[in-house]
C-alpha cells in the first residue's frame, strides 16, 4: 500500500483533556473524527469553525468520543457509526469492558461504574456502516478507508488516510507514551487489531487521546503487547 509522506502539520487535530478529535478534509465537505465531551464543546466549536464540517465518524460508541455527536447532528453533520456499536451508544455495559492489564483492574471497576452513570445526549447515527463498507468514506469525497479495529469495542474502527491512521482508541497516547488501551470488550480482538495496525504500517498513528505519534515509535509497545497471553477472551 503506497502512503503520502505526512507532515506534522497535515493532521487536523484539537486536543483538549485527555481527548482529541481529528478533521479530514474532504472534496465536498469535511469529517469530523469522534466529538469530545461536554468541556470541550465550546473550544472544539471554534476550532471547527476553520472547517465545513458534513460529516461525523465516531471511531466507537463510548461517551468521551461520542458526546458531542446529537449537538453537531443538529448543526447539520450526519453522523456515522459501525452498526456493531449501535447498541452501545448511552449503554457502556452493552460491551463490558476487560483490563488489559493486571494494573488497570481498579481503572476498570471505575471505567465501568462511570460508564453506566454517564451518558451521552441521545442520537441516531445517519449511517450505521458494515465491516463490507471500507470504501463508503470514498463515496463521501474522501481520500480515506475506514479500517474496522475490534477489541476496544466490538465496533471500533480506524481511518486511514495518506499515511496516518486515526485510530481512535485501538492504541492510545493516554498517558504521553505509546500503549495498548487500558480496556478491551475483548483482549484478543484487540491483539488481532494491533497486528491489522502493523500490518499498515501507517507513518503516523493518530489517537484517540493525546498527541498522534509516529508509528515508529509505537512499533515496541504494539510488538510487545502482543507477546502478552491472555486468559480470558
Ligand atoms: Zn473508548
Amino acid at each position: 500500500m503506497a502512503h503520502a509522506v505526512i507532515r506534522e502539520g497535515k493532521i487536523n487535530f484539537f486536543a483538549a483533556s485527555d481527548l482529541t478529535c481529528y478533521v479530514l478534509r474532504g472534496s465536498g465537505g469535511d469529517l469530523l473524527i469522534d466529538t469530545g465531551m461536554p468541556q470541550t464543546w465550546k473550544p472544539m466549536r471554534q476550532w471547527l469553525q476553520n472547517y465545513n464540517i458534513r460529516w461525523v465518524f465516531l471511531t466507537h460508541a463510548h461517551a468521551d468520543h461520542d458526546w458531542n455527536a446529537a449537538k453537531m447532528q443538529q448543526n447539520g453533520a450526519k453522523i456515522l457509526l459501525s452498526v456493531l456499536d449501535k447498541d452501545l451508544r448511552r449503554n457502556f455495559l452493552r460491551q463490558r469492558v476487560m483490563p488489559t492489564s493486571k494494573h488497570y483492574a481498579l481503572r476498570n471497576v471505575m471505567q465501568c461504574v462511570s460508564g453506566g452513570i454517564f451518558k451521552s445526549p441521545p442520537y441516531e447515527a445517519d449511517i450505521y456502516f458494515g465491516n463490507e463498507d471500507s470504501g463508503l468514506l470514498r463515496t463521501l469525497g474522501f481520500d480515506a478507508e475506514i479500517i474496522p479495529l475490534p477489541g476496544h469495542t466490538y465496533g471500533s474502527c480506524g481511518i486511514l488516510s495518506r499515511g496516518v491512521l486515526y485510530c481512535g482508541d485501538a492504541f492510545t497516547m493516554i498517558f504521553g507514551r505509546p500503549e495498548i488501551p487500558p480496556h478491551a470488550v475483548s483482549p484478543q480482538l484487540m491483539q488481532n487489531s494491533l497486528r491489522v495496525i502493523e500490518s499498515l504500517h501507517p507513518d503516523w498513528l493518530a489517537c484517540g487521546h493525546g498527541l498522534p505519534v509516529r508509528y515508529d515509535r509505537a512499533a515496541q509497545a504494539i510488538a510487545d503487547a502482543l507477546t502478552i497471553k491472555y486468559e480470558y477472551n
